[in-house]
């Protein structure tokens, strides 16, 4: 068996214990002589899975007993339209926009009421957090909404907005669990599951008690939090394997240390590909430097041709998947929890030699 090392965005590498231990349970999960795959959701045996499931993430992140875990359908994107519709109370919101994520969710929120675009990195290709001005929010916003990662253009905020009264709404998507959060700091935080927790098809939102039950008439009932709030995430068939394999993962998490400790983990990675970056003359960031993202790493070489030797070569070499967002162009490594040490290590050192080969 020849494993990769796989620097894929999303859908993302997940630890090979994990899929080892799923494989394990394919076809008899815990004695009950079916796979997770074919289980009634209503069987006790699932529902033994989603309870550890929350109860795992809770502990991970610290998750104080005034938020809801719940476990969506619909991917992250059907959270640009379930945030307005839950919680533009007055119809109005602050929103940064540092990236084709966050300009998906304005354009979306825009249906449901006012959006003030706080500011923007637009005009610099998104390669940096901008540096938010405390006059520009609206004090009588209903909510004030960031992405915390940025995937596409591998940037980060490294300090969180102060929206006083205002609560604080979270894109997480690719960094949930790659640092700790106090949750208590935000009024909603979600993630589409699979570049840090596990594969497409179940979305993590954590929601503050006090926000859920003010939908908008208009709300269907699928994006109405307060429904998913009573029914447990159990209100229709939630994506059951999904939410296992991400059971398998927290339990994973945990097993490193916890969040803090693959934070550490996660900075040594960074740091691994940020030197070389720095001190080549050849490869080159694309994220300033105060705003990068340890999560994803977009660079380039001299010209697009040299881009595309790189990626072939890698590919050859067993490092796949490094081909940069095509709105963008050049690499970008997705470094996530999952990926190993030996996995960076290995990535730099092909870097090198390609360098030197191509100076
Ligand atoms: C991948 C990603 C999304 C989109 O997720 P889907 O599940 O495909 O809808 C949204 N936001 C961020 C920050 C992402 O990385």
């Amino acid at each position: 068996m020849a494993r990769v090392y796989n620097f894929s965005a999303g859908p993302a590498v997940l630890p090979e214990a994990v899929l080892q231990k799923a494989a394990d349970e394919m076809l008899d999960y815990k004695g009950t002589g079916m796979s997770v795959m074919e289980m009634s959701h209503r069987l006790k045996a699932f529902d033994a899975i989603i309870k550890d499931a929350e109860a795992l993430l809770r502990e991970l992140m610290n998750i104080p007993d005034n938020y809801h875990v719940l476990f969506l359908q619909g991917g992250a994107s059907t959270q640009f339209s379930a945030i307005p519709l839950n919680l533009m109370v007055n119809n109005k919101a602050d929103y940064v926009n540092t990236g084709a994520w966050s300009k998906k969710a304005i354009s979306e929120a825009k249906r449901y009421g006012r959006v003030n675009v706080v500011a923007s990195s637009e005009e610099k290709t998104f390669t940096y957090i901008p540096k938010l001005k405390k006059a520009d929010f609206s004090a009588d916003a209903d909510y004030f909404y960031i992405v915390t990662n940025n995937t596409i253009y591998g940037t980060l905020y490294h300090e969180l907005p102060d929206t006083g009264n205002v609560p604080l709404v979270a894109d997480m998507s690719s960094n949930i669990l790659s640092q700790e959060y106090d949750v208590t700091k935000f009024g909603l935080i979600f993630a589409g599951a699979q570049k840090n927790i596990g594969p497409a098809g179940v979305t993590i939102v954590i929601v503050r008690d006090d926000l859920v039950g003010k939908a908008k008439d208009t709300t269907p009932t699928m994006l109405d939090y307060k429904i998913h709030v009573e029914a447990k995430s159990l209100y229709n068939t939630p994506p059951c394997y999904s939410v296992y394999i991400a059971k398998l993962v927290f339990e994973w998490v945990k097993q490193q240390g916890g969040v803090k400790a693959l934070h550490d983990l996660n900075k040594e990675k960074a740091a691994l590909i940020y030197d070389l970056l720095d001190n080549s003359d050849f490869f080159k960031g694309t994220a300033e430097k105060d705003s990068r993202s340890i999560m994803n790493v977009p660079f380039v070489s001299p010209n697009p041709d040299l881009d595309a030797k790189f990626i072939s070569e890698a590919t050859e070499n067993g490092l796949v998947t490094l081909k940069g967002h095509r709105s963008v162009g050049g690499m970008r490594a997705s470094i996530y929890n999952a990926m190993p040490l030996a996995g960076v290590k290995k990535l730099v050192e092909f870097m090198k030699k390609f360098e030197v080969k191509n100076s």
